[in-house]
């Protein structure tokens, strides 16, 4: 049905969206922290830089829109949609409040607020970054930010939001390095852990963006919520450490030479649910925009997704077509986004999702 209502509306989503984990910041280290994947080809104010066709919002807009989408996750709403959440945690095995601690959507703004502290336009975080002068390894990752720039630009794809406190943390962990933030009104304070909780809003975090449908064309389409606080679930998950890692593991990861190698080596992609580049054949093939693990961010993004939109479909928004037709693009895509099987992820056979986080380095690896 859902399917069928897709191939009949909607052909494409245009400006199809990628969401960068801290690993952009990895690739970016070759040319500086915050001339990486973090901004889109071909324009010198990511904030100016909406999809194409789609009307400009200032980072200060974007950084206003967060906040409204993080206070209505707060707010009661519609009693019906709240019901209808409800009913679909409890068909499928509670993971909704297994994930986010309770089937609502102010247990999953609890989830967010435990993660993300700080959402910060571009701007403000190279204001408040305090970056470590110790270089990394001029042989480790070789891959420059341009050959990753210019995957996205034939994808037509664009940065919503980067979890930039993980990736500092993983840069501080793997090199010994001291970035730290200097946090107003607190100082300087060092990159400890990765629920730090940093999130830059990237030029994709928009209020609209342009679809394509079958019989009317391409149309810019106001997005609801919805369809932005998955990508707040998202980077939230990005903070946790699940699992934790070892000095033996670092070593492992400080000798790769190639971001393959780095995605192949790194010994626990659950710290800091760390994507891989996605298959052959999926519209995003070679940008690290998918998940090889279970219950990563794209995990989490999906089952919030697919929550809100049982929500959608039962109040007082069932009616608006065009918004549940996106709602169920929007969970098509985030499955696609997770290359284990959704199957084997709610029938437990793959593990519940493990929500805890571990801060301290293990000397040795466990399993050894
Ligand atoms: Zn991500």
């Amino acid at each position: 049905m859902v399917a069928n209502l897709l191939e009949d509306i909607v052909v494409r989503a245009l400006g199809f969206s990628f969401k960068s984990s801290g690993l952009a910041l990895v690739l970016g280290m070759a040319v500086g922290l915050l001339t990486c994947a973090c901004q889109p080809p071909k324009s010198s104010n990511p904030a100016q830089a909406p999809f194409s066709g789609a009307p400009p919002i200032t980072a200060a807009d974007s950084k206003s829109l967060v906040h409204s989408d993080l206070n209505e996750m707060a707010q009661p709403g519609d009693e019906r949609e709240a019901e209808a959440l409800r009913a679909y945690d409890q068909s499928h095995g509670g993971i909704f409040s297994q994930i986010f601690g309770g089937p609502s959507k102010a247990h999953a703004k609890n989830f967010i607020d435990e993660r993300i502290k700080y959402f910060l336009t571009p701007e403000e975080l190279k204001a408040w970054q305090v970056p470590s002068l110790q270089k990394q390894p001029q042989n480790w990752i070789t891959e420059s930010d341009s050959e990753t720039e210019k995957k996205m630009t034939e994808k037509n794809a664009q940065v919503i939001a980067v979890n930039s406190g993980m990736g500092l943390w993983l840069e501080n962990v793997i090199f010994g390095f001291n970035h730290a933030l200097e946090i107003p009104g607190r100082g300087l304070v060092p990159v400890e852990s990765s629920r730090i909780g940093v999130m830059m809003i990237g030029p994709g975090y928009q209020p609209s963006r342009p679809f394509e449908f079958k019989n009317e064309g391409v149309k810019v389409v106001a997005t609801q919520p919805d369809y932005r606080q998955r990508t707040l679930v998202h980077e939230a998950r990005h903070s946790d450490c699940t699992g934790g890692l070892s000095e033996d593991d670092l070593t492992i990861v400080r000798k790769v030479r190639s971001l393959k190698e780095f995605m192949e080596r790194y010994p626990n992609l659950a710290c800091g649910h760390i994507h891989v580049n996605c298959p052959e054949g999926h519209p995003l093939a070679g940008i690290p925009a998918c998940d090889r693990h279970p219950w990563g961010a794209y995990s989490v993004d999906a089952i919030y997704s697919e929550g809100t939109l049982a929500a959608m479909s039962a109040g007082n928004r069932a009616g608006d077509h065009t918004a549940r037709v996106i709602a169920e693009m929007q969970v098509l895509d985030s499955w696609s986004r997770v290359l284990v099987k959704k199957e084997g992820l709610l029938s437990g056979r793959l593990g519940q999702p493990d929500m805890t986080h571990v801060d301290s380095i293990r000397k040795h690896r466990t399993n050894d």
